[in-house]
């Protein structure tokens, strides 16, 4: 229908962390189409998803009223009813049990100025720092591993420096599904001649590509990275000036990583010790290595161990603060970054600044006009926890689905039924959204103004392409409404003022306004009105002074295979579906190829439990069992299984556990014992 499109509109695709700049095209207030919009974030490439999977705007199934609950079934209210309903309860749930009695999880799909304002609320009305949002369940590792080594805990370099990359290191993220661009740009600097080093369980697109592949066991990491480095400096090809003059406790990381011989990291990860010297010298010989890595690496018990392990292998290269090199994480969903950069988290306030910094504190206070707590708040997983104990009373959920996305469902369901009142504000009822009290219809991105921000640190425009669906509202209006009925004197006109008011707390996007953001976006740092961003981070030495080597050993992960549940279950994504489908779900085109949950597993197992390809199986874990269709691979290793986490039957998070890394709280949904069984 492109020949009758009436408008077309320039804004930031809603899935993946690449942020790749589209047009939507527009007829009778319907989104018919999708183009690219040429920018240095994705060039005029798109993938399957931002290019075909915009059906869910328009969708049918779309939350067109707020519902509440009454004796158990959901009924269609005015937003007059939900708005006195839920401040009511605030106010009440307030004053009896007081400021701990509440907390919200904000979202990584909602904007920047939509982020701030969720945070702003939960500090400043209920008292606390309560707030977090699922980056705890991807990259909590990063924030906490490159902000202790390096100063901040962000992507180091762009999109675009890929292209120009000698070597590319890629760990722990399956690249061409999960980031597509990204994929095809990694492929790009491989036809140019860079080399690729790929490693991972699963044998996943890259690998065929690779000039090294290296198939480590789950949750080996640690192990791995320490035999690179090794090699390293058992080869000399260390950077030693670089070390000398960027860096610090280089001798720690020489005493831990001289027993990690390639043949002992090679005993534990279950590699050829030769691929990993061969793998180390193609990394240390590159003059720009660059290193992507996602969730194999951050999902993990030892999740910050492994991010800073690979601060230590860059760091040991002088593979910091050059263009196209660097430690880069990619982010998963589109504001992932931006809801961290908004202060989404217990700890911070936006801009990373720490709630227990009393002149912090003040800065907030003032600008808020509020007092505020200096007390960290709970982490996600710990509020899931505190809804189940009862010590939460009231959870408000902006966009996200823990009831698929978090770990153990069952535990996550138990306590989310036990919660006294939970507001769950999204685009469709989604399996939270079912456990509700009042559910807010909320407005999609194509139909809001504001800013996502990326992986590579760029804040770019969303906008408003057609009106609101039904009676939904952009998540800032309900927000803006909700605060201003518990008293606080918000009045924001456009999601334009919120930003001016964000920039100004938040040194990172001081130098930031709608008008210089308006073609490229800007990447932070941009500290003032005349600064043009910063395109690769720690240029003349990293942000925290100098480098820190944090060298650790290999720890076990907390669950291992034994007689009972013989294999590891490892989970993730696939091209075709995001998240926890809320919006793919509803694209008929991505359904019909991708429509059920299934297992990856070796042939050899297959062949050892009689199971065929296609076959409808039982996977056991402590926790939980789900029915899922086998899929026979041998793209899979013998002892490991794996499950895409999207879908609700087969629901890979019935069988995850919860136990976290200590640092950052981050779940490891990347190891858990299962075992196989025919039905
Ligand atoms: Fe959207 Fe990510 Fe695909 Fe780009 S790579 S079109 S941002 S899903």
């Amino acid at each position: 229908r492109k020949w009758e499109v009436e408008k077309k509109v320039k804004t930031t695709c809603a899935y993946c962390g690449v942020g790749c700049q589209i047009d939507l095209l527009v007829k009778d207030n319907e989104v018919v189409g999708v183009e690219p919009n040429y920018s240095s974030t994705n060039k005029d490439l798109l993938c399957v998803k931002g290019k075909f999977a915009y059906g869910f705007i328009n969708h049918k199934d779309r939350l067109k009223k707020p519902l509440i609950k009454k004796n158990g079934v959901f009924e269609e209210a005015s937003w007059e009813e939900a708005y006195s309903l839920i401040t009511e309860k605030m106010k009440g749930i307030k004053n009896k049990y007081g400021s701990k009695s509440f907390a919200g999880l904000s979202s990584a799909r909602v904007t920047n100025e939509e982020n701030y304002l969720f945070q702003k609320m939960v500090r400043a009305y209920m008292g606390n720092n309560n707030v977090d949002h699922c980056a705890r369940l991807c990259h909590a590792s990063t924030v906490a591993g490159l902000a202790t080594t390096l100063g901040s805990g962000a992507m180091t370099n762009s999109n675009l420096e890929l292209l120009d990359s000698d070597v590319i290191f890629i760990t722990g993220s399956n690249t061409t599904e999960t980031h597509p661009v990204l994929g095809a740009f990694v492929k790009q600097a491989k036809n140019r001649g860079a080399k690729i080093i790929v490693a991972d369980p699963r044998r996943i697109p890259l690998a065929y590509k690779a000039d090294v592949y290296l198939p480590l066991k789950p949750g080996t990491n640690v192990a791995l990275f320490n035999g690179i480095m090794n090699v390293i400096i058992e080869e000399d090809l260390q950077d030693s000036e670089y070390i000398a003059r960027a860096t610090e406790n280089y001798e720690d990381l020489k005493e831990v990583v001289k027993t990690y011989t390639p043949e002992y990291a090679g005993s534990i990860c279950g590699v050829d010790p030769d691929e990993i010297r061969k793998a180390a010298r193609i990394y240390a010989e590159g003059a720009k290595s660059s290193i992507l890595y996602s969730m194999g690496v951050t999902q993990h018990t030892t999740g910050t161990q492994g991010v800073m392990s690979l601060s230590n292998l860059a760091l040991l290269t002088g593979n910091i603060g050059k263009e196209s090199s660097g430690v880069n994480p990619l982010r998963g969903q589109n504001n992932v970054q931006g809801a961290c950069d908004m202060g989404a988290l217990p700890g911070d306030y936006p801009g990373y600044q720490k709630v227990y910094d009393e002149d912090i504190k003040r800065k907030f206070e003032s600008g808020w006009g509020k007092e505020l707590s200096s007390q960290a708040g709970l982490t996600l997983t710990e509020i899931i926890n505190d809804c189940g104990k009862g010590e939460i009373r009231f959870l408000y959920i902006m966009g996200e689905n823990p009831m698929l996305s978090d770990p153990d469902l069952t535990h996550v369901e138990e306590s989310l039924i036990n919660t006294e009142f939970l507001v769950v504000q999204d685009i469709f009822m989604t399996e939270t959204a079912q456990h509700a009290d009042v559910v807010l219809p909320a407005a999609t991105f194509a139909e809001k103004d504001g800013t996502f921000t990326n992986s590579e640190r760029r804040v770019q425009r969303v906008r408003k392409a057609i009106e609101p669906i039904g009676e939904s509202k952009p998540d800032w209006e309900i927000l803006t409404e909700i605060m201003r009925r518990l008293g606080m004197n918000e009045r924001y006109e456009n999601p334009r003022a919120i930003f001016d008011e964000l920039a100004g707390l938040t040194p990172q996007y001081k130098g930031m306004n709608y008008d210089r953001i308006e073609e490229e976006g800007l990447q932070w740092p941009c500290i003032d009105e005349n600064h043009p961003g910063t395109r690769y981070l720690h240029k003349d030495a990293p942000v925290r002074g100098k480098g820190l080597f944090k060298p650790a050993d290999y720890m076990s992960s907390y669950e291992n295979s034994d007689k009972e549940y013989p294999y590891i279950l490892t989970t993730g994504r696939i091209l075709y579906h995001y998240h926890t489908r809320t919006m793919t779900g509803k694209i008929e085109g991505l359904n019909n190829l991708y429509p059920n949950s299934f297992v990856e597993i070796n042939p050899t197992t297959a062949s050892r439990l009689k199971i065929n390809d296609g076959e409808l199986i039982r996977v056991i874990s402590r926790r939980g069992e789900v029915k899922t269709t086998a899929f026979v691979t041998d793209d899979i290793q013998e002892d490991v299984v794996f499950i895409p986490f999207h879908f609700t039957d087969g629901a890979a998070n019935r069988l995850t556990h919860t136990e976290l890394d200590p640092v950052a709280k981050i779940p490891e949904f990347k190891v858990s014992a299962v075992r196989l069984e025919k039905i």
